[in-house]
């Protein structure tokens, strides 16, 4: 799932493509895209992009006349930029928005549809309420990750509590700030938080930056969950960077965790009953459970 990193380099190419184009033509070519009915979407064509936006990890168009295209790319969602002429990728292309100077593929891939796109004319109600980890200071995150109990891995991923962060980045800030996924929220002492919050702003800050390296040349083409130069996620039985333990993972339902036993659980491995039973009770159950 695109998560903050990926999403900010999304806006970045869309901004420099599309704020004061016009929006000239929607085509939905897979009719459940669309998950509203009212205002009709024939009404936002013809609207100029007064800005973009990110709600959570939803792209939004602002365009004139009150209205908001929201995009959700959930997992397999992704977002591509053709030039006048240029044709649109086959039968993944669910929608095609044309402004006067190219068109913004959304697609997805896989058979399982899930992206998404609403128009409408208020963003209450689209916000699942998570805060923005580089608008808030220490304390505020500290409050916030301790206003419910949970594992670290649940708290970070929840977008009601935080925004922008999932599968992937979730591991690769646990790993960094050397702290159990499975640890509880309420355990943890204010030394930990401090260094899960440093940790978070600096994993995030780093990838932004340097997917946006990666995308000057153009529009972000490559947006995976799993990249090279990640420490721990997606690379289970691999060396951890940090002291060359074999990486470890946790499965459950639809989701993998990664974690080091050595940098984050005192060598300890994550497997017994005990672990199944806080799975059920506090872990995001599938990719998308937490973002519907
Ligand atoms: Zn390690």
């Amino acid at each position: 799932m695109p998560e903050l990193p990926d999403l900010t380099v999304y806006m970045e190419s869309l901004e420099a493509r599309i704020v004061g184009k016009r929006l000239e033509r929607i085509r939905l070519l897979n009719p459940f895209l669309l998950r509203t009915a009212v205002p009709p979407i024939g009404s936002a064509e013809g609207k100029q992009v007064l800005k973009l936006q990110r709600v959570g990890k939803r792209i939004v168009l602002v365009l004139e006349g009150g209205l908001y295209l929201v995009l959700h790319l959930m997992i397999a969602g992704r977002l591509r930029w053709l030039e006048p002429k240029e044709k649109p990728p086959g039968r993944i292309t669910l929608a095609l928005l044309e402004f006067e100077n190219g068109t913004l593929a959304f697609t997805e891939a896989g058979t399982k549809r899930r992206a998404s796109l609403h128009l409408v004319d208020s963003l209450a109600g689209i916000d699942p309420g998570g805060v923005e980890i580089f608008s808030i200071d220490a304390a505020a995150f500290a409050a916030r990750l301790r206003s419910e109990n949970h594992t670290l891995k649940r708290a970070l991923t929840d977008p009601r509590l935080f925004a922008g962060i999932g599968n992937a980045y979730s591991d690769e800030i646990l790993h960094r700030a050397k702290l159990s996924p499975i640890a509880m929220t309420s355990r943890l002492s204010d030394e930990e938080v401090h260094r899960l919050f440093e940790a978070t702003r600096a994993t995030l800050a780093e990838w932004i930056d340097r997917l946006r390296k990666e995308a000057a040349a153009g529009f972000p083409e490559k947006v995976t969950a799993f990249r090279e130069g990640m420490a721990v996620h997606g690379r289970f039985g691999k060396p951890c960077p940090v002291c060359g333990a074999p990486v470890q993972r946790i499965v459950f339902a639809e989701n993998e965790t990664n974690y080091c036993a050595r940098c984050q659980t005192g060598g300890k491995l994550l497997a017994d009953r005990a672990l199944s039973r806080l799975l059920k009770k506090s872990w995001p159950k599938s990719l998308d459970e937490l973002e519907q």
